[in-house]
């Protein structure tokens, strides 16, 4: 039996997790799970998958959960800090972590998962973004995995499998659906609100992700993270609203291979527990007859300018990977509080990186640092929007 920690649980990914976790329960133990603040859906999922060990970030719901646990369900322990859940990360015990959780927040766990060498299935896409060399550079050294379940880097993963030599690829293709806003006149972007931003056309997901995907920032990051996942610089993106093939690599010859399913992030979450083995993911067949049509368009930078700032951070490096970052996170969170309109999102992102002082990275502490002051000057921003 392979042992997992899920951090993020309760979240989307967390939740799909779980499904293909109790479609394959001879197979995988749960040795931690861990949430910000949902202690109800823990309590539950706890009482079906009985973990050892259970971490919650906010204190008044670790109150919470122990009331909703009873005393009559099974043993677990509720771990009290973060100390206690950097231990647990780092045990023998422990051989697969699942980060799920949402933004710079998953940064601290993946760096502690690698420095121990485990076998990481990362979806929390912000870790990587902004730390990827890093990241990189200590899996080298610890023997650490990091398996993309990011559903266009599955795709991606697979379709290259079995390739022996970089020199092969011409270049990756990332799909993307193009969002709800896709077909939405430009002109009217600026009466966007949050409820229709967060109202994703084919995947269901979290909020921030959702609004990344509508201003398609959510692509923007894909680009970051394939290029630290692949170790390639030539991604190029095409809208595919259909959200079938989940992404394509061209090689030298002009050959393509794309990987192809019904959009359901159980599939890619599957692809990553059971490697190199297939296993059930519970999700559905292709029905080919159903799909009367794969259509793809170009994207476009016009509607859609955020996927410009991929290149740009590419081309500046450093930090200026976590100034983004940490700029699109507060900007979303304060889009989504109704403090700042849908387009000034991406003002004030421009805004912060055009403004912020890009800077090696060398350790880890100047990725928290820039972040930090991209969040001060972002912040500002917001205040005197
Ligand atoms: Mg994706």
């Amino acid at each position: 039996m392979k042992s997992l920690a899920i951090l993020g649980s309760t979240g989307s990914v967390g939740k799909s997790t779980l499904d293909v976790i109790r479609k394959n329960k001879d197979e995988f133990k749960i040795e931690l799970l861990t949430a910000r603040t949902n202690f109800r859906l823990m309590a539950e999922q706890c009482k079906e998958f009985t973990p050892k060990f259970v971490y919650l970030e906010n204190k008044e719901a670790q109150k919470s959960f122990l009331d909703e646990l009873g005393t009559n369900n099974p043993q677990v322990t509720l771990l009290s800090d973060e100390k206690e859940l950097n231990q647990i990360i780092a045990s023998e015990d422990l051989e697969i972590v699942v980060a799920a959780m949402v933004g710079i927040v998953g940064l601290k766990p993946v760096f502690q998962a690698i420095k121990h060498g485990k076998h990481i299935l990362l979806a929390n896409k912000e870790s990587y973004v902004v730390a990827g060399e890093i990241l990189n550079n200590l899996s080298k050294k610890t023997g650490a995995t990091i398996f993309p379940i990011d559903s266009e880097h599955s795709a991606i993963h697979q379709c290259l499998m079995g390739v022996k030599n970089k020199e092969s690829i011409s270049r990756l293709i990332l799909t993307g659906s193009g969002g709800p806003f896709l077909n939405r006149d430009i002109n009217d972007f600026k009466n966007i609100t949050p409820k229709e931003a967060t109202t994703h056309p084919i995947w269901n997901m979290g909020d921030k992700i959702s609004v990344d995907s509508s201003t398609m920032m959510n692509k923007c990051l894909e680009i970051i993270e394939a290029k630290w996942l692949f170790g390639f610089d030539d991604i190029d993106v095409l809208i595919h609203p259909e959200g079938i093939i989940h992404s394509l690599v061209e090689f030298k010859d002009k050959s393509l291979i794309a990987q192809l399913s019904i959009p359901d992030m159980k599939i890619p979450i599957a692809y990553g527990l059971g490697f190199p083995e297939r296993i059930n993911s519970g999700g559905d067949s292709l029905d080919f007859e159903k799909i009367s049509n794969l259509s793809f368009v170009k994207p476009d930078s016009k509607k859609f300018p955020s996927l410009v700032l991929a290149k740009d951070c590419i081309n500046s490096g450093g930090t200026s990977f976590s100034t983004l970052n940490a700029a699109n996170e507060e900007c979303v969170a304060s889009f989504l509080e109704g403090r700042i309109g849908y387009l000034d999102i991406h003002k004030i992102i421009s805004e912060v990186l055009d403004k912020s002082d890009i800077k090696m990275v060398e350790e880890i502490g100047d990725i928290f640092e820039a972040d930090m002051q991209s969040r001060e000057m972002t912040k500002e921003l917001i205040n005197i929007n």
